[in-house]
């Protein structure tokens, strides 16, 4: 069995697991506190180097690392396959696929998001004076990673860490340690300087200890731990970046196209067995066309094919990947079962040693029931049928979440009107999550979905504190402002105050 992150006991080292099998992959070393110290160290030395290389040439270290993933993309697939439990060719979509397009995308716009910005002030008291705020990077980074996305929300963060001139140390979850691993080992393939990039394998120990030492820290995982790393970070004041858990909803209005919201549902509800942030973890319907979704979302579920991942095409739902995620998905069908649902297809554990839970769907569900109110992130579709628009609305509201969400109707402005008024860091309509491949807008959680965004320029600016420079050219020995105060200068100030405040409303230019 795979060490759990909160293990008491500091083990010199721990194994991996693969969850479709329980067969036993990997055995990985428990970074201790002094062994952590030290990478700090190295990487601390090694970053002014890249830094001083400048945006050109970190991003041929980046685009050269482009070339390599390519080139080694059925072998990423595997390892993420074989640790997480989802299917190699859901790897090459959702993970592979993503960084690739992400070591372009940052190495490409960081100049731009990243460049000496010249600030025109407004004040009159700065007249002839020039000023630019720069960006610098934070020194160390460390990245705290989960085991849903063992690349894409591990890796995928430190790009823009590395291309804003940091150097990394990633601590990947002890479940899915070795993507991270094969990661370092093609950044060195790709040229990239020794101790820029360091993999700190390690429990939940080894992620408090880099809290500590990190100049910034960029974690995602669950809420609970996150709450920790803020409450830990504080002593410090080191800045952080916080992507948590969600219990994403889907509202499906009365004119929508049933058959896209019912493939959009089954595909990002089941994908990689329900273990995504940003998953469909509930939905809801307008009376009208719930007897017809619920009926296609039955017919496709009890279509998927499930089983031990294995050459493309194969299957189409992998293993979960960690056996309590396995306990919660049970205990959320049990309660709502237990409450009055009623399970339409799945609803229990596969056969055989690996973690299965059957594609399930869930009717005659609310608010009462733990699968509509807390992250159960496991194959399950639970769905509500819902008087109005309004109602469905209000219900989406009814979370301490609010990651992603998505909207369905063939009227795309009412679409975009019921968007609006969701509470939540990003809405599609007619659409799931995709909203994440637009790596130039913003991805963040509102209320306890997290802090801080990734994608974007928000998304490398995280990494970066911000340094005015302001620079007087030409001006007199003595400004006017300066010692002595006299009552002359006093007046002079208040007439100026009148002239510019005084007035009633608004002046045009914001003054
Ligand atoms: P987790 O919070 O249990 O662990 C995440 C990481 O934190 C692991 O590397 C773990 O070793 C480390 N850790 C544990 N305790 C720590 C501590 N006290 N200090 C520092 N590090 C510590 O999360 P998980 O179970 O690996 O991942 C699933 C969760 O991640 C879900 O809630 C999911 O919604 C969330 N998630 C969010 C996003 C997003 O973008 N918002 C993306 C993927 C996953």
């Amino acid at each position: 069995m795979a060490v759990v992150d909160a293990a008491p006991e500091v083990q010199a080292t721990f194994t991996v697991e693969n969850p479709a099998t329980g067969e036993t992959i990997a055995n990985v070393p428990n970074l201790d506190a002094g062994g952590l110290r030290d990478m700090v160290e190295r990487a601390r030395a090694a970053q002014p180097a890249w830094e001083a290389l400048g945006f050109e040439g970190r991003a041929k270290v980046m685009y050269e690392m482009r070339r390599w993933a390519v080139e080694n993309r059925d072998r990423i697939a595997q390892t993420i396959s074989e640790e997480n439990g989802k299917p190699p060719d859901e790897a090459i979509l959702t993970e592979v696929f993503y960084v690739c397009d992400s070591l372009g995308f940052w190495a490409k716009k960081a100049p731009k998001y990243l460049g000496d910005e010249r600030i025109r002030t407004h004040s009159p008291l700065l007249l002839g004076k020039k000023v630019i705020t720069r960006y610098r990077p934070y020194g160390v980074v460390g990245v705290i990673g989960p085991w849903n996305y063992p690349l894409t929300n591990n890796f995928g963060d430190a790009i823009p860490a590395l291309v804003a001139g940091n150097s990394v140390i990633l601590k990947p979850s002890s479940v899915t340690p070795l993507t991270s691993m094969l990661m370092a080992e093609g950044f060195r393939a790709a040229g990239g300087p020794e101790d820029v990039f360091q993999i700190a394998t390690g429990t939940g120990g080894t992620g408090a200890e880099l809290v500590k030492l990190a100049d910034m820290i960029m974690f995602t995982g669950s809420t609970e731990v996150g709450k920790k790393i803020l409450a830990q970070a504080a002593e410090r004041i080191t800045p952080v970046s916080l992507e948590l858990g969600g219990k994403d909803p889907m509202i499906v209005l009365r004119d929508a196209d049933v058959e896209r919201a019912a493939n959009t549902a089954v595909q990002w509800a089941m994908s990689n067995s329900g273990q995504i942030c940003i998953s469909v973890e509930r939905v809801y319907v307008e009376e009208p066309v719930y007897d017809e979704f619920v009926s296609k979302v039955v017919d496709k579920v009890s279509a998927l094919r499930q089983g031990v991942p294995a050459a493309p095409g194969a299957v189409d739902v992998g293993a979960m990947t960690f056996p309590s995620q396995l306990d919660v998905v049970e205990r959320h069908v049990k309660d709502a079962v237990d409450k009055g649902a009623k399970v339409l297809t799945g609803g229990k554990r596969g056969d055989g040693p690996g973690l299965f839970y059957e594609p399930t769907v869930l009717v005659d569900v609310d608010h009462s029931m733990a699968c509509m109110t807390e992250e159960t992130f496991g194959p399950t579709l639970p769905i509500m049928k819902v008087r109005d628009e309004e109602e469905a609305i209000r219900l989406a509201n009814d979370s301490p979440y609010g990651l992603d969400s998505s909207v369905f109707t063939r009227d795309v402005d009412k679409g975009e009107r019921v968007a609006r008024r969701i509470e939540a860091g990003a809405t599609c309509v007619n659409d799931a999550l995709t909203n994440y491949l637009a790596q130039e807008a913003p991805f963040a959680g509102a209320k306890e979905s997290g802090m801080g965004a990734r994608h974007g320029a928000p998304g490398i600016r995280k990494y970066c504190r911000t340094q005015t420079i302001l620079v007087t050219r030409f001006a007199a020995s003595k400004e006017p402002t300066m010692f002595p105060y006299t009552a002359g200068k006093a007046k002079m100030l208040g007439k100026a105050m009148e002239l510019m405040f005084g007035r009633k409303g608004r002046k045009k230019n914001g003054g």
